[in-house]
């Protein structure tokens, strides 16, 4: 192929053999591609010399990186406009460029490996064609409403017009993305082929122009002004039972201009540039932007390492190590899972089958799983494997015994962790001749959905082994924290105090219900009471003892040690402050005569003022840190930001005054109270 004439983001290429045009994003300096002004004002001349183009018979706009199409518009501009003005003035020229791009005559393919996602959607949307992959890796969808505003290249109307409006969205308003396959059955992408077979199916569509997507009669009759006007209240409905509007506007802005004006005309993509423009300058938007940035902070905790692990063997095949072996074997490494039978490890199989199952959906890759994961009774593994992740009963002479064993059989090089909730490692490492080699790895419960893991390190943990750690994390696609081995580490250490308020609540007579709303409608994805009977009342009561010793003002509220004497362990057997009809919890009433907002102060007080004293005991670095391992342990309401960032944002000698009063009125001594670390200016 020759080079034709070369842009700082694209390259234009001739294909080899047909009249094809190849225009190649490649953002200069990023792995990734996102677009920027300049990559928009670029690709805007690109379309202008298209528009004469008389030379080929067709254009596919593919990706020169290694992953992905393109991720979106570039997220660090977000918080740049200088004001609304800006913002609206970019979307609608981003708008004006995609039309123009729609508007060309000569065929234009988007070819689509990997990631499509928000502002490279609408691109490829603006496109004639949609070829994409149809692996695992490809994901299609518009997330925008994730960051707090909703897309504002054209989505909104473009994707409604080619696939009706409820399905949609659906897809816009949850900002849920899609496997390439899916994209092409709902009917946004044209075909989804092997990755052996993308070129020439890209080729195919532009050579041979095709008649384009259009929507089903169904589908159109959806944006019609009588239907629109029927489906949007039914659609409005489920959003508020899940989006508070308060809190998550951008998504009722889509609704309602869907609604107001539809899919056609100039009208609906003014309003649409016009909504998304001022969600800029939302706090939702600037807290959810900064915990995006969070998650990039953790992801790049994981340096590149030569720690490059191939084979991971966990030691207790229970609800965690079970599950921790699973997600492992499912990211690709060979797993040895051992217990001290097979009955114990059977269980553990078939969970792990099923999380397959769901994930690959194809009988051939789920086999292949399958076969990573091996039953290991007689611990053959030990001596072979790169990682080790104990995950036995929570005894502190059981575990030492183990680890003196596993040290002896392991290979030299090999990590040896620890799942832990609770133990301090320097009281498992005091029996081991090399204690620098072990380190906690605390997965949460359940591993194949919490995103976050604890990288724990003792006094004496070797910095290294912390690293590798760290980096064995990433691969398993989760999201390292690190943090100092002292009680409860981190998250469990917020959260009880948080729980046990709650529990306090229930026996001053407030209803479980009216406290998980105050908390729901504070932003958290279930309220304590809800939360505390998820995890298992008798896990909650083994990690308040457990602190307690550490921390002797805390009280166990006595409900709770009666209920476990009684069997009630929460929604695992039937009932615990609630109780569970066929699994689903029977709610009782909310309690109108209470402030939901004075509880949900109370709530939130009490875990601001054990988030302060991490701070000050610096079982995590610094205040970002704290707020990211809450958001991505607890789901801590992200539109808030994170406690610190909370604390920080509504004045926290303010907070902490009216934390001293709530304790000073139930007659703590004002010397037991903590002082929370300003770091207001
Ligand atoms: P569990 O009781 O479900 O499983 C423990 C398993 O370990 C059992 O199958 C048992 O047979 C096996 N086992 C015990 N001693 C063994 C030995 N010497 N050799 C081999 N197998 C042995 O426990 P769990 O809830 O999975 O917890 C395990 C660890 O993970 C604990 O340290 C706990 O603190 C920690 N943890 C638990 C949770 C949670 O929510 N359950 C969350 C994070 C961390």
């Amino acid at each position: 192929m020759s080079t034709m004439q070369t842009y700082k983001h694209w390259r234009l290429e001739e294909d080899a053999q047909d009249p094809i045009l190849w225009v190649y994003f490649d953002k200069q300096g990023a792995s990734v591609n996102t677009i920027d002004r300049e990559v928009m004002e670029e690709f805007a001349g690109i379309i202008e010399t298209l528009a004469t183009d008389k030379e080929h018979k067709g254009v596919i706009i593919a990706s020169a990186k290694k992953s992905g199409f393109i991720a979106g518009a570039d997220i660090s501009q977000f918080n740049q406009f200088s004001d609304i003005d800006d913002a609206v003035g970019l979307l609608r020229r981003g708008q004006k460029v995609l039309d123009s791009l729609e508007a060309l005559k000569i065929p234009v393919v988007a070819m689509i490996d990997g990631f499509c996602v928000g502002g490279g959607l609408e691109l490829a949307l603006a496109c004639h064609y949609r070829v994409v992959e149809a692996g695992t890796k490809t994901r299609l969808g518009l997330p925008e409403v994730k960051l707090g505003i909703h897309p504002g290249w054209g989505g909104t109307v473009r994707l409604p017009r080619l696939i009706g409006g409820p399905q949609a969205l659906n897809l816009i308003l949850s900002g849920h993305t899609v496997s390439g396959k899916a994209a092409a059955k709902i009917g946004f992408a044209d075909v989804a082929v092997p990755k052996r077979h993308l070129i020439r199916a890209a080729k195919f569509y532009a050579m041979t122009k095709p008649k384009r997507h259009e929507p089903t009669f169904l589908q159109s009759l959806t944006n019609t002004k009588p239907a629109r006007m029927l489906i949007a209240p039914f659609i409005r409905k489920q959003l508020r039972a899940k989006a508070n509007p308060l809190f998550y506007p951008g998504p009722y802005h889509v609704l309602d201009n869907w609604e107001e004006v539809g899919v056609s005309g100039e009208d609906a993509f003014k309003r649409e540039a016009r909504d998304c423009g001022k969600l800029f300058f939302s706090d939702t938007s600037h807290n959810l932007v900064r915990v995006f940035f969070l998650q990039e902070r953790l992801k790049g905790l994981a340096k590149e390492s030569h720690f490059k692990p191939k084979h991971i063997h966990v030691i207790g095949a229970g609800t965690m190590g079970g599950d921790i072996a699973a997600w492992c074997a499912a990211q690709g490494f060979n797993v040895t899972l051992q217990d001290r039978e097979p009955k114990f490890i059977a269980p553990a199989i078939k969970r792990a089958y099923v999380l397959f199952k769901d994930k690959f959906k194809e009988d051939y890759l789920v086999q292949k799983a399958m076969d990573r994961l091996q039953p290991d009774t007689e611990g053959y593994g030990i001596a072979k494997a790169d990682v080790i992740i104990e995950a036995i009963f929570e005894d502190l002479a059981t575990k030492q015994a183990l680890f003196k064993k596993l040290e002896e059989e392991a290979k030299p090089t090999a990590i040896l962790a620890t799942n832990t909730s609770s133990i301090p490692l320097d009281e498992i490492n005091t029996v081991l001749q090399t204690p620098e080699r072990l380190v906690g790895i605390h997965f949460f419960n359940p591993v194949a959905k919490m995103m976050l893991v604890e990288v724990v390190k003792g006094d004496r943990t070797d910095p290294t082994i912390v690293e590798h750690a760290i980096s064995f994390v990433r691969k398993l696609d989760r999201l390292p924290l690190p943090v100092k081995s002292s009680p409860g580490f981190l998250v469990n250490r917020i959260l009880m105090p948080y729980l046990l308020e709650g529990m306090v609540l229930l026996d001053e007579g407030v209803s479980a219900d009216t406290i998980d709303k105050a908390m729901v409608d504070f932003g958290m994805p279930m309220g304590p009471v809800t939360l505390a009977d998820t995890v298992g009342l008798d896990v909650c009561l083994s990690v308040a003892k457990h602190l307690q010793q550490y921390f002797p003002d805390s009280v166990i509220p006595p409900r709770l040690i009666s209920l476990v004497e009684q069997g009630k362990l929460g929604r695992k057997t039937g009932e615990g402050f609630y109780v569970y009809k066929n699994g689903k919890k029977v709610s009782n009433n909310v309690d109108d005569t209470k402030s939901l907002q004075e509880i949900s102060d109370r709530l939130v007080l009490c875990m601001l003022n054990e988030a302060f004293a991490c701070l000050r005991e610096e079982v995590v670095s610094d205040g970002d840190l704290l707020d990211a391992g809450m958001i991505f342990g607890t789901g801590f309401a992200p539109f808030r930001g994170g406690p610190i960032h909370y604390a920080e944002t509504q004045g926290v000698s303010d907070l902490y005054e009216q934390f001293v009063k709530l304790q000073t009125s139930r007659g703590a001594k004002a010397s037991s109270l903590h002082e929370w670390e300003t770091t207001e200016a």
